[in-house]
């Protein structure tokens, strides 16, 4: 008997649903080049006032998004700041050196998050008008952090980095990717999270479900700068209509609904936390990294094992596998695919002690906050 499949490797696989189909269906067929499409000027207006911003643009992929404002906002042969683990430095293959001229400073953190004294200790008390020392031309900040199970950056530490940035005359970019999901996770406006950056993206192929593009906000300025690189970079579409119908289809009507899949996830993760196999924490939004380090085999052999029972997963962190959850993982799937990884997990020999781990006696406050606004003008005026 063949089992079915439950993919969980990551929210871009969600499909289109009927709904969302239809308004791609019914959208025009306009030129993008030409200034004609009105699915797609429809979905950047609506965008650009969601998040309080001057301008946006609509961007074939996140990737892309990114790139354009590091090589805007962080200027050719410039260093940017951004956290070790973030996607950028993480899965961008380099790219901020090759297509910007731009050097990644990784700072590595505990946590995922940049604060103001882990960047002003990264740029250390460099003069910036000393010849021999890099400039430092950007904050990137990343939201939810993906590299550390979907963590929410709390929006007040956020806040905080803008201000020390602005302070020090650095641009702040905020890699959104997965912001629908902090905003879901809090109860936030998404304007709130626009307010933290000069510029920010946002994707419409995680878990908001369309089958492609992002969006790239911020001034009226920089926005038309990007539409020269956009341009150069060979994102500029004719008919977009369609992908920028889904995209706010999706933006409209899934936004919410993402809450559900943040419950899934923290059912999942608790029903792997009551095995004596896993350490997983709770989930803030809708991934989870699910330790397997109890186990004698290496999360690279535990995702093969997982396949053969009918669960993929991709292998994070050296001793963590990961799960993520969407439209496509309601919660029986999402209870049947814990069951399957407990089954597995079972048939691999224990290497430690088999404590019972419990997320929910493990849970620290949610990332607290340590640098007061007080603390703040007193060390940075
Ligand atoms: C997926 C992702 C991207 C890249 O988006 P693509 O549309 O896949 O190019 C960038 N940053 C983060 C945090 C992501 O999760």
């Amino acid at each position: 008997m063949s089992v079915e499949l439950i993919d969980l490797r990551s929210d871009t696989m969600s499909r289109p649903t009927q709904a969302m189909l239809h308004a791609m269906m019914t959208a025009d067929h306009g030129d993008d080049r030409f200034g004609e499409s009105a699915a797609t000027r429809a979905l950047e207006d609506h965008c650009a006032a969601l998040f309080g911003k001057q301008a946006a643009l609509f961007m074939p992929s996140g990737t892309m998004s990114n790139q354009i404002a590091l090589r805007i906002l962080a200027g050719h042969g410039r260093e940017v700041l951004c956290e070790a683990g973030h996607h950028l430095n993480v899965h961008q293959a380099s790219s901020a050196a090759a297509l910007a001229g731009v050097a990644v400073n990784a700072v590595t953190t505990t946590d995922g998050f940049l604060r103001p004294e882990t960047a002003a200790r990264a740029i250390g008390d460099r003069a910036r008008w000393i010849a021999e020392q890099p400039a430092t031309g950007l904050v990137w900040t990343e939201n939810t952090v993906s590299g550390r199970g979907g963590r929410v950056y709390p929006l007040a530490l956020l806040t905080d980095v803008k201000h020390w940035s602005t302070h020090h005359g650095i641009a702040v970019y905020l890699d959104g990717a997965r912001i629908m999901h902090a905003v879901a996770a809090t109860g936030t406006t998404p304007a709130a999270w626009g307010h933290t950056n000069d510029a920010m993206t946002l994707s419409f192929t995680k878990g908001l479900g369309a089958p492609m593009g992002a969006v790239l906000l911020g001034t009226e300025d920089f926005i038309g700068t990007a539409r020269r690189y956009r341009q150069w970079y060979g994102g500029a579409l004719h008919q977009s209509g369609p992908m920028a119908a889904a995209a706010l289809w999706a933006l409209r009507h899934n936004s919410a609904r993402l809450a559900e899949d943040h419950a899934g996830a923290a059912f999942f993760a608790s029903v792997l936390a009551e095995s004596p196999h896993f350490v997983v924490e709770r989930p803030d939004t809708n991934i989870v990294h699910a330790d397997v380090s109890r186990l004698a085999c290496t999360p690279g052999e535990f995702v093969t094992r997982a396949a053969a029972a009918g669960v993929r997963l991709l292998p994070v962190r050296r001793t963590s596998v990961r799960a993520v959850f969407d439209v496509r993982t309601p919660r029986h799937r999402a209870v049947r695919a814990a069951e399957r990884l407990i089954a597995v997990a079972g048939e691999v020999r224990p290497v430690r002690g088999t404590a019972r781990s419990r997320w929910w006696d493990r849970i620290e406050a949610p990332h607290p906050v340590t640098v007061s606004h007080q603390a703040h003008s007193r060390t940075w005026g």
